[in-house]
C-alpha cells in the first residue's frame, strides 16, 4: 500500500516534493529537537490523486488517517472525544513551493458544542474557549462550506459596535457563545450544509477543501505568476493545536532571522499577545516589534533568539519563521527560507558568503532572477521629493520602489483601469488573497492596517512591487472611495498619488524620479555571477542611452544593433523613402550617399562606447512597406518632401504593397535585389571604424546578415560585402579585424546549418522569427490567441516568451551540433527575446550556445541567469 501520510518524526527536509515545504521542514525541525507540536502530512501524491478521482478521497487516505489517529491518540494520550485529553488540530495546506496565503488553513478544529465544554472547563476560561469555537466556526464556513468570510465579519463588528466593545478582547465569554449561536445560524442562512458535529467529519472535509483550494482561482494565478507548475499538488499538515490566544503570557508572531527588506543581520519581526494563527499576517491588527519581547517575557525571547540561529545556520539561508508562545512555552509552526527585496537578497547572499556559511555558486543560486530586475527601478529624485505634499509618513516601507498612479480601492477597479492602459495604485484597508490580480494589475499597493509580515507586504515583495502598508495616520473608506485625513481633507478616487516604497510613504500628485544606484554588495555579486557564468551576456541596443546603461550593467559587447532603428528620425525618414521610391540605379545610390553620412555618425557613436568590445551590427532588416505613409494626409506631406507627385507615390506605395510582408522582400532578400544597400552599410560601418582607429580607439565589428535561409543568399552577400571591405581598405590604407556572420532565423537555415558554417564567422539565433517561423506563428498578431492556448494547455508557456524545448529548441541544437562539427571555432548568440529570459537561457546554456543578448535592463538578469545555469551544471 503507497504511505500517503507521513508523521513528523517520519520525514526531513529533502522531502518537499512529498511532504510539501512545510511539512518537510516540520519533520527537519522535530530532528533537531525543536519544540514542534506533534502531527503528520498527507502528501502531495494524495492530493494529486484526489484531483485526479474528481474530489474523492481514497479508502488508502482514509484508513491511514484513521490509523495515524490512532497511533497519534497512543502515543499522547489525546483523542477528539476525551474528557480530559481533548485533541484540537490545525489544518494547513502547503507545496512544495511556499504560496504565503494562497491555500487554506483551518484552526481549532475538532471542537464543537460539547468539547468547546470540556475545553472551557479544562482550562477553566470560557471566553478562549469560545473564542476558539467561533473562529473554528468562521474559518471552517468560509475555507469548507463557501460561506463568505464577510457575513461572519459583520455580524461580529455589529456586535462590538451594539455593545460598545473597543477591541475583540473586551467581548465577554457570553458574548462569544452568543456569536458562535448566530455563526451556526449564518451556515443556514447562507443556504449551507449545518456545521458537522463530529470532528472526524470536519478532519475529512477540512483535509477535501485544502486539496480543492489547490485549484481555486487565486491559487492558479499566484502559479502563473511564478512560473510554478499546476500538477505537483499541495500536501495537508495536521497539527496538535497550541493557542496562543490563551491569556497575556501567550502570544503568536512571524519572525525572519535577517531584515527581509534591507538584508541586515538583525532578528527582525513581528507578534501579537493573546492572538491566535493568522491575526498578525491578516493585518487586522498592527503587532509588536519582536524586541519588546525581550522585556515582556525574557526567557522566550533569548530562546527564541538561539532557535532562530540555529535555524539559519542549518538551512544556510534567512529563514521566515511562524511561532507560538503558550503559557509561556514556545512553540514553532514552521520555518521557509524567507522572501525578501532584491535589496535584502543580495545583501544576505554576500554576508553569508562573507561569515563563511555558503559558497559564492552557492550564493548565485539564492537570488532569484526576476527579483534583481527590480533594482533596476528607479527611484523618486531627492529634490522632487522635498517639495512634494505628504499624503502619509506614518507607513512601513514594506517593498521598496517608486510608483505614482490613479488612486483605486478595490482590485476589481485596479484590474479594469489597468486593462485601459492607466497606472494605477491599489489603497486598500487591508488585502487579502482574493486580491491577487489586482494588485499585479497595480503600480504599488498601500494599506492602511498590518505591518510587515501583512499579506500586502509578503505578496508584494515577491512580485517585486512597490508596497507600504499600515499608513495608520489616514483613513479608506472603501463604500465612498475616499481617503480621510485627520484634518478633515480629502482624496478621491482617480487623483495621483506617488508612493515611496522604500521610506513608506505616500504623496500627492507625481514625483519625478531617478534611476537606481547600486550598492557595493550588487557589484560584488554580480562579480561572482560573472565568475560562474560560462555563457557571456550582450546587450541588443543602438542609442547611445540604451548602450551606456547595457554597460553599466556590464554586458560584454552588443549583440544586435538593429540599423533599421537608426532611420526613424523625421530628416533620415526622408531620405530612406527617397532610397525606396527611386526608380533607378543612380537615384537609389544618392539617396543612400546621403545616408551614409548618417551612418558614419551613428556607428562612430556606437563603437566609441564600445570601446574594443565585440559589435554586431545587423543589416537592414525592414519590409519596405514600413517605412512608406499610409494615410492621405502623410502622402501629400511626404510627396512634397520627395517633390513628387502624390499619384506617383501612391502608385509606387502599391507596387511595394506586400500581401505578407513578414514573409516577404525584408532581410537579406532586399540585398540581393539591391545590392547597394548593404555595400553602404558595410562601406559605413568600416569607415566609422578606421576612423576611430585613427583617433586611438579600438573597434571589433561584427556584420550580420539577416534572415538567411540558403547558403547562396549568405556567400552571394558575403562576396559583395569583403569586395566593398577591400576597396575601403585600400582606399583609406587602414585595416581592422572583422567578423561576417548570419542570423538563423528561419527553420530551413537551422536545417542547412552545418552548410553554412563553413562560411561564417558567427551566427546569431534570432529567436522571435525562428519562433515565428517554426510555429506559422505570426510574431504580431498570436497575443490575440496564444493566451487561450496557455489557459488551456494547449501551450504551457509562450514560446515567444520562453523557449519551446521540443521544437525551437530541437532545431537550435540540431544548428549548434552541425556547425560546432564542421566550424569549431564558429561564434554562436542568441539575440531574440528569448536571450534575455531565465528558463531559456538555462537550455541555452546546455546547448554549448557562447553568448545571449537582450535589453539592457535585462542584462543583469541575464548575467544571474547563466550563473545559476551554470552553478546547476556544475553540481550534477
Ligand atoms: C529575431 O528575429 O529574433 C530578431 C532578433 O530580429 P528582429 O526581432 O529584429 O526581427
Ligand atoms: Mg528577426
Amino acid at each position: 500500500m503507497e504511505k500517503l501520510i507521513y508523521a513528523f518524526d517520519e520525514g526531513n527536509k529533502t522531502m518537499k516534493d512529498l511532504l510539501g515545504g512545510k511539512g518537510a521542514n516540520l519533520s527537519e525541525m522535530k530532528r533537531l529537537g525543536l519544540p514542534v507540536p506533534d502531527g503528520f502530512t498527507i502528501t502531495t501524491a494524495a492530493c494529486i490523486d484526489y484531483l485526479k478521482q474528481g474530489g474523492q478521497l481514497s479508502d488508502n487516505v482514509t484508513s491511514q488517517l484513521q490509523e495515524h489517529l490512532n497511533t497519534f491518540s497512543n502515543r499522547t494520550g489525546k483523542s477528539f472525544s476525551s474528557q480530559e485529553d481533548l485533541l484540537l488540530v490545525s489544518v494547513r495546506s502547503g507545496a512544495k513551493i511556499s504560496m504565503p496565503g494562497m491555500m487554506d488553513t483551518i484552526l481549532n478544529l475538532g471542537l464543537n458544542d460539547e468539547n468547546v465544554e470540556k475545553l472551557a472547563n479544562k482550562t477553566n476560561d470560557a471566553r478562549f474557549a469560545y473564542d476558539c469555537y467561533r473562529r473554528l466556526l468562521q474559518m471552517f464556513g468560509d475555507v469548507v462550506y463557501g460561506v463568505p468570510m464577510n457575513r461572519f465579519d459583520t455580524y461580529f463588528d455589529n456586535y462590538k459596535k451594539e455593545h460598545q466593545f473597543e477591541s475583540d478582547a473586551d467581548i465577554t465569554a457570553d458574548g462569544l457563545k452568543h456569536i458562535c449561536e448566530k455563526y451556526k445560524d449564518i451556515y443556514m442562512e447562507y443556504g449551507s450544509k449545518p456545521f458537522p458535529q463530529d470532528p472526524y467529519k470536519q478532519l475529512k472535509e477540512a483535509i477535501e477543501a485544502v486539496f480543492k483550494s489547490w485549484d481555486n482561482d487565486r491559487a492558479r494565478v499566484y502559479r502563473d505568476l511564478n512560473d510554478i507548475p499546476h500538477d505537483i499538488g499541495t500536501a495537508v499538515n495536521i497539527q496538535e493545536m497550541v493557542f496562543g490566544n490563551s491569556g497575556e503570557q501567550s502570544g503568536t508572531g512571524v519572525a525572519f532571522t535577517r531584515n527581509p527588506v534591507t538584508g541586515e543581520n538583525k532578528l527582525f519581526g513581528e507578534y501579537l499577545l493573546n492572538a491566535q494563527g493568522e491575526d498578525v499576517v491578516a493585518g487586522i491588527r498592527t503587532p509588536q516589534d519582536i524586541n519588546t519581547l525581550k522585556d515582556q517575557m525574557p526567557d522566550v525571547h533569548k530562546n527564541f533568539v538561539e532557535v532562530t540561529k540555529q535555524l539559519e545556520t542549518h538551512y544556510k539561508d534567512l529563514q521566515d519563521i511562524e511561532f507560538t508562545i503558550e503559557n509561556g512555552q514556545l512553540y514553532l509552526l514552521q520555518t521557509r527560507n524567507g522572501k525578501r527585496t532584491a535589496r535584502a537578497a543580495i545583501k544576505v547572499a554576500v554576508d553569508l558568503v562573507n561569515e563563511g556559511l555558503i559558497s559564492k555558486e552557492e550564493a548565485v543560486t539564492q537570488v532569484d532572477v526576476k527579483s534583481i530586475e527590480t533594482l533596476l527601478h528607479p527611484n523618486f529624485k531627492e529634490e522632487s521629493l522635498k517639495q512634494a505634499t505628504v499624503i502619509s509618513k506614518m507607513g512601513l516601507p514594506a517593498s521598496p520602489g517608486a510608483a505614482t498612479g490613479q488612486l483605486v480601492f478595490s482590485a476589481e477597479e485596479a484590474k479594469e483601469q489597468a486593462e485601459s492602459g492607466n497606472k494605477v495604485i491599489l489603497m486598500r484597508p487591508e488585502t487579502s488573497p482574493e486580491d491577487i490580480e489586482g494588485m499585479v494589475a497595480s503600480e504599488a499597493i498601500v494599506t492602511t492596517h498590518g505591518g510587515m509580515t501583512s499579506h500586502a507586504a509578503v505578496v508584494a515583495r515577491g512580485m517585486g512591487k512597490c508596497c507600504v502598508t499600515g499608513c495608520s495616520d489616514v483613513e479608506i473608506d472603501t463604500v465612498n472611495k475616499t481617503v480621510n485625513y485627520p484634518n478633515g481633507d480629502v482624496l478621491r478616487e482617480g487623483d495621483i498619488v506617488s508612493v515611496d516604497g522604500s521610506a513608506g510613504d505616500l504623496y500627492l500628485g507625481e514625483i519625478e524620479t531617478v534611476s537606481a544606484e547600486h550598492s557595493d554588495e550588487f557589484e560584488q555579486f554580480m562579480q561572482w555571477s560573472e565568475e560562474t557564468a560560462r555563457l557571456q551576456v550582450r546587450m541588443n541596443a543602438e542609442t547611445p542611452q540604451d548602450i551606456k546603461s547595457g554597460y553599466e550593467f556590464n554586458a560584454k559587447g552588443i549583440g544586435l544593433v538593429r540599423t533599421e532603428h537608426m532611420f526613424f528620425g523625421a530628416e533620415r525618414l526622408v531620405e530612406m523613402r527617397r532610397f525606396i521610391l527611386a526608380s533607378n540605379y543612380e537615384e537609389r545610390v544618392e539617396a543612400l550617399n546621403k545616408i551614409k553620412t548618417y551612418q558614419i555618425e551613428d556607428f562612430e557613436s556606437i563603437f566609441k562606447l564600445s570601446d574594443g568590445r565585440p559589435t554586431i551590427v545587423r543589416l537592414l532588416d525592414p519590409p519596405l512597406h514600413e517605412f512608406l505613409p499610409a494615410s492621405e494626409e502623410d502622402i501629400q506631406i511626404v510627396a512634397k518632401q520627395l517633390d513628387v507627385s502624390t499619384d506617383y507615390l501612391k502608385r509606387r506605395i502599391n507596387d511595394l504593397n506586400e500581401v505578407n510582408p513578414m514573409l516577404g522582400h525584408r532581410g537579406c532578400r532586399l540585398a540581393v535585389t539591391y545590392p547597394e544597400l548593404y555595400e553602404m552599410q558595410v562601406e559605413a560601418i568600416m569607415s566609422s571604424v578606421f576612423n576611430l582607429q585613427q583617433q586611438g580607439i579600438e573597434s571589433q565589428p561584427e556584420i550580420m546578415i539577416p534572415l538567411v535561409s540558403t547558403v547562396e543568399e549568405f556567400t552571394t552577400l558575403k562576396k559583395q560585402l569583403i569586395t566593398t571591405i577591400n576597396d575601403l581598405e585600400n582606399e583609406t590604407n587602414s585595416k581592422v579585424p572583422y567578423l561576417i556572420g548570419t542570423m538563423i532565423e528561419t527553420p530551413r537555415a537551422c536545417l542547412i546549418a552545418g552548410q553554412l558554417a563553413q562560411h561564417c564567422d558567427f551566427f546569431s539565433f534570432g529567436t522571435n522569427d525562428l519562433t515565428q517561423l517554426t510555429y506559422g506563428f505570426s510574431r504580431d498578431d498570436a497575443g490575440k490567441f496564444i493566451n487561450v492556448y496557455t489557459e488551456n494547455n494547449i501551450l504551457q508557456l509562450d514560446p515567444f516568451q520562453s523557449l519551446d524545448n521540443d521544437g525551437v529548441g530541437q532545431l537550435i541544437n540540431l544548428a549548434v551540433t552541425n556547425a560546432k562539427q564542421v566550424n569549431p571555432s564558429i561564434k554562436i548568440g542568441v539575440c531574440g527575446e528569448l536571450g534575455g529570459d531565465a528558463k531559456s537561457i538555462h537550455r541555452f546554456n546546455q546547448l554549448s550556445i557562447d553568448y545571449v543578448s537582450c535589453s539592457p535592463f535585462r542584462v543583469p538578469g541575464a548575467i544571474l541567469a547563466t550563473a545559476q545555469s551554470q552553478a546547476e551544471e556544475s553540481e550534477r
